[in-house]
């Protein structure tokens, strides 16, 4: 066992595009979900020692001082390796100084903190509020203590944005030198606001120009991830990684997801449900034979740079991704890269990912 994810489903303002699990806030549900996430953790955790645990939300920031001590003395009962990451996520309007000194007390190493943007008129979509001057001192706090390794994220393709819009949101984050950026194209989502005003996703001829720009303004950086850059190889997020790399994690909290053995599970969205100890989501578990194994290490890998280490992969599945897959095609069309026992998807395709995913699976040997 590789990592813990803990979801914090708090927030006190709801975004329009937002299909995360999240509950407004409220002082006495907060109180009595971490009285629950401390049953769920007891239950259910091995002893096992850690790389990384990632509290993520919802805005875990949205708890009082109180409740957040009472976070990391839940979290303390999970072992971490000494060379660990513990990474929290956090919203500018909700995070404070004195928040932050918990934090670092508490052995968190990483923060990621969800800016969006800084233009008005995105904002104003999204139905978030920011002010540029506090993002910039809290960033400054979080170096000035030594909490120097922060994410920042970033969406695009916004009703109306342009592509000066979206330069303007880059230049100022990598103004803010942090380590690591995270971008999202907006994707409309059933059940949000946004969904409801019959809001449309921008063109695709545009989301591609803002992908592109993306990747012409950081190609300083370490493009590790389709939509992930790092400051230097160093920090590449390694709670992510054991996702991308289909290592095994503990998903705990509400609709938390988790990889454990021969199981991938989920659990439930329903905080009443929760409540009553009953964790899991109806039709939550999906259990694995190896081939879904293989599905997952494909899906999973070919996100990143490196994508699949074939040497690892046929120790982990026996034999040969060539036995489970004929991607000829895709060699020879240069739609994936065969490298020093990697096999991945060139850079210059990650737009166009998901399409020749798609084709590596339809080449399955066994149909
Ligand atoms: S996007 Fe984040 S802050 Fe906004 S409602 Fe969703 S979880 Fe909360």
């Amino acid at each position: 066992m590789k990592s813990a994810y803990i979801h914090i489903p708090f927030c006190k303002n709801i975004c329009s595009y937002c299909d995360f699990c999240k509950i407004f806030y409220n002082e006495e549900l907060v109180d009595r979900y971490l009285n629950e996430l401390s049953n769920e953790i007891n239950d259910s955790y091995n002893n096992e020692v850690l790389d990384t645990i990632y509290i993520g939300g919802g805005t875990p920031s949205s708890l009082n001082i109180r409740q957040l001590n009472k976070l990391f003395t839940i979290t303390s009962k999970l072992k971490l390796n000494k060379k660990n990451e513990f990474t929290i996520e956090c919203n500018f309007d909700s995070i404070t100084y004195e928040k932050i000194d918990l934090f670092k007390r508490n052995g968190i190493n990483r923060i990621s903190f969800g800016l969006e943007s800084i233009n008005e008129n995105k904002l104003r979509v999204l139905d978030r509020t920011i002010s540029k001057e506090k993002v910039i001192d809290i960033i400054n706090y979080c170096n000035k203590v030594g909490l120097n390794n922060i994410n920042v994220d970033l969406i695009y393709a916004v009703k109306d944005e342009s592509l000066k819009d979206l330069l303007e949101d880059i230049k100022f984050i990598k103004s803010l030198d942090i380590t690591h950026i995270s971008t999202y194209s907006l994707i409309l989502e059933e059940h949000t606001k946004l969904f409801i005003k019959e809001y449309n996703n921008i063109d695709e001829d545009l989301d591609r120009e803002m992908y592109d720009l993306i990747c012409q303004e950081l190609k300083d950086y370490d493009h590790y991830e389709i939509s992930n850059f790092a400051k230097n190889k160093r920090y590449r997020s390694k709670h992510n990684l054991t996702y991308w790399n289909n290592d095994e994690y503990y998903g705990f909290g509400l609709s938390a997801a988790g990889y454990i053995g021969e199981v991938r599970y989920e659990k439930t969205r329903s905080i009443n449900k929760y409540f009553k100890h009953d964790y899991i989501k109806k039709n939550g578990i999906e259990y694995l034979s190896i081939k879904d194994k293989v599905y997952y290490e494909i899906i999973t890998n070919l996100r990143t740079k490196e994508g699949i280490n074939l040497k690892k992969f046929k120790n982990k599945y026996k034999h040969s991704l060539d036995y489970y897959y004929n991607y000829k095609e895709l060699l020879s069309n240069n739609e994936l890269i065969e490298k020093n026992n990697n096999l991945f998807i060139p850079s210059n395709l990650w737009y166009i990912s998901n399409s020749i995913i798609v084709k590596l699976l339809e080449g399955d040997r066994n149909e």
